[in-house]
């Protein structure tokens, strides 16, 4: 156990390992407060998969509070509605965030890929602290005393070491900080694997009643389908048991999306994707002076799209907390308190909305599958019911909810 040192206001630095959304935003947050801040990245470059689509409300208020939301919003296109819906009779359940404009100014799921947000968090770190963003920097240990953190990295080869007052490990799913610290992370991996493609084919000009964001279930499977303003991103699993390289393989995509869509074969695709998904979350997110921070903190399906959401939501509280650590507030309970909020926003919160999100739209027995649209139809019959479905799946009352914890 480590104690924790007197900081000593703005000069102490932060180390930032990982340059996906969760460590840019915490990187630019801080520079703007006027904390000194080094991010290391090991990948040579900012990442362009899509990865990410959905951006919900409190995300979008914390990034306006650094300038982004109104850029993301020229790349993205706004989904006021959403449905699930059954592919081959059109019956639906449909939402409509319209009914909690009164919580908030942004009302509808934004779909916009996660690399805008990373170019244009990255764009404006270098304007605020030129030169913070190191690349091809792979860090391998770190270490901590009473007064300080340092990070080992490997950069052209050569060993270097950076010593900061903290550090944020937003070094993603695979976290080797995370790891090398011995920080159990218990949950499970989900049995389907999930593939994903993007294509700018103009699914919504064939298929009647598409809406921005689409949850189906079909005879063939479910599938998702998501419009972000350049592309629509299609999702589905695999049947059990197939091999990697089938799934990806041209001839069984395009097979897929014709079945989706008879008039669009061949699709031009932009992104193919597959990825396993998990539900997990780490022991503690604080450990001394190391925080962790997104997805090397917790994971969860992407049904609802909350990893990355919660991962800003994550470095909002904490920076919030370094701020004041900068101004002299104790830093050990301030920490202590960072794990209880956002730990419990994704156990009791992101948890348990996307694995019910997960398991309803997984869901095979075309009986359970019509009794579960009966179930939203009646939520959605229900003004307060339907308020308070929107208020979890828009991640509000989670976000406030992690806030009020003591
Ligand atoms: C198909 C798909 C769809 C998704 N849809 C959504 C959605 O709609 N909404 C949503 O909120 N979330 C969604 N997610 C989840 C979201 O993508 C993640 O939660 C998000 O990327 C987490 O951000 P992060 O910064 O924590 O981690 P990452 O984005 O994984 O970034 C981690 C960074 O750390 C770097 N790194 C790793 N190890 C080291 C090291 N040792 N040294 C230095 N750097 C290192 C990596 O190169 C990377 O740049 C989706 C995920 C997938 C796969």
């Amino acid at each position: 156990m480590v104690t924790l040192g007197v900081g000593s206001p703005k000069k102490d630095r932060v180390l930032i390992v990982g340059a996906g959304p969760v460590g840019l935003v915490a990187a630019l947050r801080l520079a703007r407060a006027g904390i000194a801040v080094t991010v290391l990245e090991k990948a040579e470059a900012l990442h362009s998969e899509p990865r990410a689509s959905t951006f919900h409300a409190p995300t979008l208020e914390l990034l306006d509070t650094l300038g982004l939301t109104a850029r993301l919003h020229e790349l993205g296109r706004p989904s006021p509605l959403w449905q699930y819906r059954i592919y081959e009779t059109g019956e639906a359940a449909i939402f409509d965030y319209g009914l909690i404009a009164d919580q908030t100014r942004y009302p509808y799921r934004l779909q916009c890929e996660q690399f805008n947000l990373v170019t244009l968090a990255a764009a404006a770190l270098e304007k605020e602290a030129p030169g913070s963003l190191i690349f091809g920097a792979d860090v391998s240990e770190v270490s901590q005393t009473t007064n300080n953190v340092s990070a080992t990295f490997i950069r052209d080869d050569k060993t270097e070491i950076i010593t900061g007052a903290w550090l944020i490990a937003a070094d993603g799913a695979t976290s080797a900080i995370r790891t090398k610290l011995g920080v159990g992370f218990k949950g499970e991996t989900y049995p389907a694997v999930s593939f994903t493609v993007g294509t700018p084919f103009a699914f919504h000009e064939h298929m009647p009643a598409m809406l921005g964001v689409n949850y189906f279930w079909s005879d063939f499977g479910p599938f998702s389908m998501f419009h972000t303003r350049f592309m629509w991103r299609v999702g589905w699993s695999p049947p059990p048991d197939s091999l990697d390289e089938d799934t990806l393989s041209d001839g069984i995509v395009q097979a897929k999306l014709a079945k989706i869509c008879p008039a669009g074969a061949p699709f031009s695709l932009m992104t193919a994707r597959l990825y396993r998904v998990h539900k997990r979350v780490a022991e503690t997110f604080n450990i001394g002076r190391i925080l962790l921070a997104g997805d090397a903190a917790h994971l969860n399906s992407p049904a609802g799209g909350f990893g990355m959401n919660g991962g800003v939501q994550d470095v909002f509280n904490l920076t919030t907390k370094l701020i004041a650590i900068a101004e002299g507030a104790p830093a050990e309970a301030l920490f202590d308190r960072y794990t209880r909020q956002r730990r419990s926003a994704a156990i009791d919160d992101i948890h348990s909305t996307s694995d019910a999100n997960y398991r309803r739209h997984r869901e095979s027995d075309p009986a359970k599958r019509r009794e579960a649209l009966r179930d939203m139809q009646a939520i959605i019959a229900d003004p307060d019911k339907h308020r308070a479905f929107l208020m979890d799946n828009a991640l509000i009352n989670s976000y406030r909810r992690s806030e009020a914890v003591a």
